[in-house]
C-alpha cells in the first residue's frame, strides 16, 4: 500500500499484512539502479580482464576519474531524495524519468528491468515477515528471520524465471543471470540505506555482507561471471567511496575478486 510521503527510506510491513511504501522510496531505488550501472561502467573492465586493482593507478584512468564522477553524482542524489523535507525542492538527476513509457535506449531498458527485480526482491522479502507473523515456523531469532526472508525473494524470482524462460524459450542461463543480477541491486540498496555503524550486524539484522554473500553463494542457480563481475563493481563503488580498498588486490577470477571485496564491508 502506498504510504503518505516522508523523508527516508519506507518499505515495512503494516497492520493487516499490508507493506507500506512511498514512491519517494521507489524513486530512490531507480535511481540507485542508475547508480549501480554507473559503477558498472566504471569498474567491469578491472573485473572481467583480471587487472590488479591499485589506487595509484586507478587515480590516473581518465575514463575512469569520468564514470566515478557520474557515480558519485548518482549516489549523491539518492541520498537527497531520501533526506529531503519537501520533494518540490529535489530536481531529478540526468537519467530517465519513472514513467509508463520505457526508453529508447537498451542500456537504460536494461537498467529499469534490473531495478523492478531488485525492487520485487524488497517486496517479496516484507511479504515473508508477513507470513511469518502468523507462522508457527517463525524463525526463533529476527537474524535468522531476515535470512529466511532474503531466501524466499530470492527463490521466489529465480523459480519463477525457469518458469520465464521455458514459456519464452529465451536462453535460461540469461534469464536466470539477469534474475540474481536484479537481487544483487536488491541487496546494494539495503547496503547503502543501512547507515555504517549499523553494517555488520546488529540484534535485528545480520551483517550486510553475509547476506549479500549468502544470496548469490546459496542460490539454486549458479551464478555466472556476468553476475559476479556486476556485484565486484558495486562493491568497488561504495569500497572505492569510503577508501576502504587495500593499496592493491589481486584476484584470478570474479568470484575470488567478490569475496575479498565483501569482506572489507
Ligand atoms: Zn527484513
Amino acid at each position: 500500500m502506498r504510504a503518505s510521503d516522508q523523508p527516508g527510506f519506507t518499505m515495512e510491513g503494516g497492520a493487516f499484512g499490508l507493506i507500506l511504501f512511498t514512491d519517494r522510496t521507489t524513486a530512490q531505488m531507480w535511481i540507485l539502479g542508475f547508480a549501480a550501472w554507473r559503477a558498472f561502467e566504471a569498474y567491469c573492465p578491472y573485473a572481467v580482464l583480471r587487472i590488479e586493482i591499485t589506487s595509484s593507478a586507478m587515480l590516473e584512468d581518465p575514463g575512469l576519474v569520468d564514470a566515478e564522477r557520474a557515480l558519485g553524482e548518482a549516489l549523491r542524489k539518492s541520498r537527497e531524495l531520501k533526506d529531503i523535507e519537501n520533494l518540490e525542492g529535489f530536481t531529478w538527476p540526468d537519467i530517465p524519468v519513472p514513467g509508463p513509457t520505457p526508453p529508447d535506449a537498451t542500456k537504460d531498458r536494461a537498467v529499469i528491468d534490473l531495478t523492478k527485480i531488485a525492487t520485487a526482491f524488497s517486496f517479496l522479502h516484507e511479504v515473508q515477515h508477513q507470513i511469518f507473523k502468523t507462522a508457527s515456523d517463525r524463525p526463533e531469532s529476527a537474524t535468522e528471520e531476515e535470512f529466511e526472508c532474503d531466501k524466499f525473494a530470492r527463490d521466489f524470482l529465480l523459480e519463477r524465471a525457469s518458469e520465464y524462460s521455458a514459456d519464452t524459450q529465451q536462453d535460461r542461463q540469461g534469464v536466470l543471470d539477469k534474475r540474481l543480477m536484479g537481487i544483487v541491486l536488491g541487496a546494494f540498496v539495503i547496503l547503502e540505506i543501512t547507515p555504517e555503524g549499523r553494517r555488520r550486524g546488529t540484534d535485528e539484522h545480520p551483517p550486510v555482507a553475509d547476506r549479500l554473500r549468502r544470496l548469490i553463494l546459496e542460490a539454486n542457480h549458479q551464478a555466472s561471471e556476468h553476475v559476479w563481475v556486476y556485484a565486484c563493481s558495486l562493491l568497488l563503488g561504495k569500497l572505492r567511496e569510503e577508501e576502504k580498498l587495500p593499496a592493491c588486490i589481486r584476484f584470478d577470477n570474479p568470484q575470488a575478486l567478490f569475496e575479498q571485496l565483501v569482506e572489507l564491508l
